[in-house]
């Protein structure tokens, strides 16, 4: 007689605190952007630690604009004058996030910006690569926050904009995603976390190593500092 045990994953926090909640609003992925989703989903690229460089790249993207709107009226830094990039990660959860204290989005941002409306640029992508173009073009098309597919089996976005209340938005890969209003009210003071739930074959990127040696070869053309938030084990 075998004696079967089940091992049970740790679960991790947000999940637990979002099960009984039924204000999330549940959204389709419009059908290009379906589409590249599906495209990183299923790659088998190599390079997979492309996502850090268009998650580092989108992060900067966020923190130029509040920039440039502090020029002409600084009062949009309220408290945090800061304006820098923070990467955490636990090995334990398989989680890895990005946070930076930039414009943030909105609710609408965050469902029109990751989903809904797709750019001109997500249809051009697909076509590259059935032509024979390379995942890594990404950048081009404007289609860099998908990339996180690549390596993510649930991708959890807190966003907090000065014109809004913190949001999150929430795809387990697939059609559809879900955004709420954050139960636990305005934590990042201003800007957006950007959390992966590692697929189980990308647990690489759970290493301080491989983390730091990828932040260094793309934190070249960055202009703010980034901080790896490292566990000791
Ligand atoms: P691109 O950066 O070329 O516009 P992406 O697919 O990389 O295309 O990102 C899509 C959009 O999502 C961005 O244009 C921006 O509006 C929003 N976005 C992604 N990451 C962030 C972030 N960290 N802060 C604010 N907005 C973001
Ligand atoms: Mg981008």
């Amino acid at each position: 007689e075998s004696i079967e045990e089940e091992v049970e994953e740790p679960e991790d926090p947000l999940e637990k605190a979002l099960k009984n909640l039924e204000d999330a609003e549940q959204h389709e992925f419009q059908a290009d952007v379906a589409r590249v989703m599906d495209i990183f989903i299923h790659s088998l690229y190599t390079h997979k630690e492309i996502f850090i460089r268009e998650t580092i790249s989108n992060a900067s993207d966020a923190l130029d604009k509040l920039r440039y709107l502090a020029i002409t009226d600084d009062s949009v830094l309220g408290d945090n004058k800061n304006l820098d990039i923070f990467i955490e990660y636990d090995k334990e959860t398989r989680t890895l996030s990005f946070t930076d204290t930039g414009i943030g989005m909105t609710k609408d941002d965050l469902i029109n910006h990751l989903g809904t409306i797709a750019k001109s640029g997500t249809t051009q992508f697909v076509e590259a690569l059935a032509s024979g173009g390379d995942i890594n073009l990404i950048g081009q098309f404007g289609v860099g926050f998908y990339s996180n597919f690549l390596v993510a089996e649930k991708i959890i976005v807190t966003s907090k904009h000065n014109d809004d209340d913190q949001h999150i938005w929430i795809s387990k890969a697939s059609n559809t995603f879900s955004v709420l209003k954050d139960p636990k009210g305005n934590t990042l003071g201003r800007g957006t976390r950007i959390s992966i739930k590692l697929k189980q074959d990308a647990t690489e990127f759970v290493d301080e190593e491989t983390l730091r040696k990828n932040i260094k070869k793309y934190s070249e053309f960055v202009q703010y500092p980034i901080y790896l938030k490292v566990k000791k084990e």
